[in-house]
């Protein structure tokens, strides 16, 4: 089935009422009505004990994404955050490297210098170019982390080259695919990745309502490389003798679900629920929106350089024409200095503000936002210039984006 077909049909639970549509079960726990049908759920894992772990709504949430991103299993999580923490978290131990991109969402980075590094786990950040990460990698490196898109180079990751080297290597390739929107613009456990992490909050939520995360789960024995599923767990099985491929993501629900509690609302699963009907439409309309107006500012003389992966000259247009759907909703603006990119914004009516993917434009200036904790060699090196203004198109009409940015750009 192609994707828009599984956005409004895939995870739809059979309802007793013939509800059509997504019930949110506000329920806590989940009762058995004799000892042995406890105990027999407790052993299977089958069916629902307690939501912290899975409950009917999310459980809907998780097979709409399994569908759309391609995968064996999905997870979801009360935050991109913590979906990224969760799915690291279950491949990684004291002693054990990660190879991952320079310019990664602040968050990520964050999450790599003040939680696994403390913990013993080392981070190396390189280009996430296949050479690149070659060279990189050693005996301990047990990940490979990038994002599809890089925000806010809007660099695309060559996913192909990097899975069949984690592929040769016997290591998981984990990728960010926020920017992927949910498998509408980008779908990497297809090119081979074994890992998706993602945030729902941006274009899956669509209407920058709520939070969300998941990870995916491609099937894959790259599992048995690796020895927490191969010594006995707690219940004093062997992980990948049991469970095979599902290994994984079993022990991402148990640490990150069960254990330490990132559950995602019912409520919240609902609507990113409802989202997931929609983000192939809008992100194509917004695509066709953010091409026009990267086509009708290109050359504009306030405009030191324009990003947008949809340019046949921008350096990101071959792996994006092999990559993406589209061009994306994503482009940036480098206005030369922080005066200019300060007069813009200020002429501009539109909100400004550190989210993506919201159904209005949003802007923001990531030197003095997003990027303003790293050092300034840093943000240079994620590609964040003091000029520098982040696009997320939105579905206003393409007309009047483009008579707003001129205007602004007037006042420059
Ligand atoms: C927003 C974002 C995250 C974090 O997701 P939250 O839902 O805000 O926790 C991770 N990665 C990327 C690329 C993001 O844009």
């Amino acid at each position: 089935m192609e994707y828009q077909t599984l956005a409004v049909l895939s995870g739809l639970p059979e309802d007793p009422h013939g509800a059509v549509g997504l019930p949110i079960y506000a329920v806590a726990a989940y009762g058995f009505k004799t000892l042995e049908e406890g105990a027999e759920r407790f052993a299977s894992g089958e069916g629902y004990v307690y939501a912290r772990q899975k409950d009917p709504t999310n459980r809907a949430l998780e097979e709409r994404l399994r569908a759309l991103e391609g995968g064996m299993e999905a997870l979801v999580f009360a935050s991109g955050q913590a979906a990224t923490f969760a799915a690291l978290f279950s491949l990684l131990r004291p002693g054990d490297e990660v190879v991952a991109a320079k310019g990664l969402f602040g968050q990520t980075i964050g999450l790599f210098q003040q939680v696994f590094a403390p913990m013993g786990v080392r981070v190396r950040h390189v280009e996430p170019e296949t050479d690149r990460v070659r060279e990189a990698l050693s005996e301990r490196t047990r990940a490979i982390f990038v994002e599809t898109m890089a925000n806010p180079a809007l660099a695309v990751s060559d996913l192909e080259g990097l899975a069949s080297l984690a592929e040769e290597k016997g290591i998981a390739l984990v990728v960010d695919n926020t920017f992927g929107a949910a498998g509408a613009l980008a779908k990497p456990l297809q090119w081979g990745a074994h890992v998706v992490v993602e945030s729902l909050t941006k274009w899956a939520s669509g209407h920058g309502s709520v939070l969300g995360g998941a990870v995916v789960v491609r099937e894959s024995p790259i599992w048995a490389n690796y020895p927490q599923f191969l010594e006995k767990d707690a219940r004093g099985q062997v992980p990948w003798g049991a469970l095979g491929p599902r290994c994984y993501p079993e022990r991402v629900r148990t640490l990150g679900l069960s254990l330490m509690g990132m559950a995602l609302s019912p409520f919240n699963a609902y609507l990113l629920f409802q989202g997931l009907e929609t983000v192939a439409l809008r992100v194509r309309r917004m695509s066709e929106t953010a091409q026009s107006l990267a086509e009708a500012l290109l050359g504009h003389p306030k405009i030191k350089a324009l990003r947008y992966p949809g340019l046949p000259q921008d350096p990101a247009y071959p792996m994006a024409r092999k990559y993406l759907t589209s061009g994306g909703p994503m482009l940036t603006l480098d206005l030369g200095s922080q005066e200019a990119a300060s007069r813009f914004l200020r002429a501009i009516p539109l909100p400004k503000v550190a989210n993506l993917g919201d159904a209005r434009t949003l802007l923001v200036h990531p030197w003095t936002t997003t990027h303003s904790r790293l050092s300034e060699e840093g943000r240079l090196q994620a590609g964040v210039t003091p000029g520098l203004v982040r696009v997320s198109v939105g579905l206003e009409d393409p007309g009047d984006l483009v008579a707003w940015f001129r205007e602004a750009l007037g006042e420059v």
